[in-house]
């Protein structure tokens, strides 16, 4: 049997009784349930913890990492796509890969920036196996974004700086959109800025728990 189907706590039900709970938790967005029910998340994590992949929490992936507990990654996805549907996607934060995958279904280009370049080679062979081919990655610090690509209309970013890095709102196009918790380790904000005609605009969504934006690369 193949790892996608999977057995007992990675079966179909076991990862429908997460979109469920997901749909009770708020989040609205068909094409995001979509989404998250046809990634399988036990891909993402080590072998190990596969029986946990599909309850709603934040699990280790490594080098002091987390890949982020579903219902978040579930709602800034749908943040994201408010303005509707989405062209290019930046993250800053490749981690698992896990919320790479869950943008490359909803997303035409996904780009997206890691700065420990084991877990970058990690998320290259997940997306390899489940033949997500829209995901260009970057071994780097993703506080200074990548503007070759650039401008997104939506950048994610699934590790907290105390600021908002001003080169991630310089990439996004007009109408774009930026997700990013900021704050201190433990507890930050998540914070949505919109760039407008007359600059940008800021929104509180929820309080949530990213591990640190860290500058430089670890290889
Ligand atoms: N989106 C990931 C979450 C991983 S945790 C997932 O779905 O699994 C956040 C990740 O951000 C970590 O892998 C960490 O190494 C990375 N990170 C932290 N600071 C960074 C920076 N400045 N540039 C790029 N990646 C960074």
């Amino acid at each position: 049997m193949s790892r996608h189907q999977g057995i007992g706590m990675t079966s179909q039900r076991t990862r429908d009784r997460l979109i469920t709970r997901l749909e009770r938790e708020g989040i609205k967005s068909i094409e995001v349930l979509d989404a998250m029910r046809a990634i399988p998340r036990h891909i993402f994590v080590d072998e190990a913890l596969a029986s946990r992949a599909y309850e709603d929490t934040a699990l280790p992936i490594g080098f002091s990492q987390t890949i982020s507990q579903p219902y978040v990654v579930a709602k800034m996805t749908e943040v994201l796509l408010l303005s509707g549907p989405l062209n290019k996607v930046l993250e800053i934060g490749t981690g698992s890969g896990y919320q790479a995958a869950i943008l490359a279904l909803l997303a035409k280009e996904v780009y997206s920036i890691e700065r420990i370049e084991a877990l970058l080679r990690q998320a290259r062979a997940r997306f390899q196996e489940l033949k997500l081919r829209n995901i260009r990655l970057k071994f780097d610090d993703g506080t200074v974004g990548w503007p070759e690509y650039g401008p997104y209309d939506g950048i994610i970013a699934t590790a907290a700086p105390l600021e908002v890095p001003m080169p991630l709102l310089e990439q996004l196009t007009l109408g774009g959109r930026l997700i990013i918790p900021i704050g201190k380790q433990g507890v930050q904000n998540l914070m949505l800025y919109t760039r407008t005609h007359e600059g940008v605009e800021e929104e509180f969504i929820e309080q949530v728990s990213f591990v640190p934006m860290l500058s430089g690369q670890k290889r």
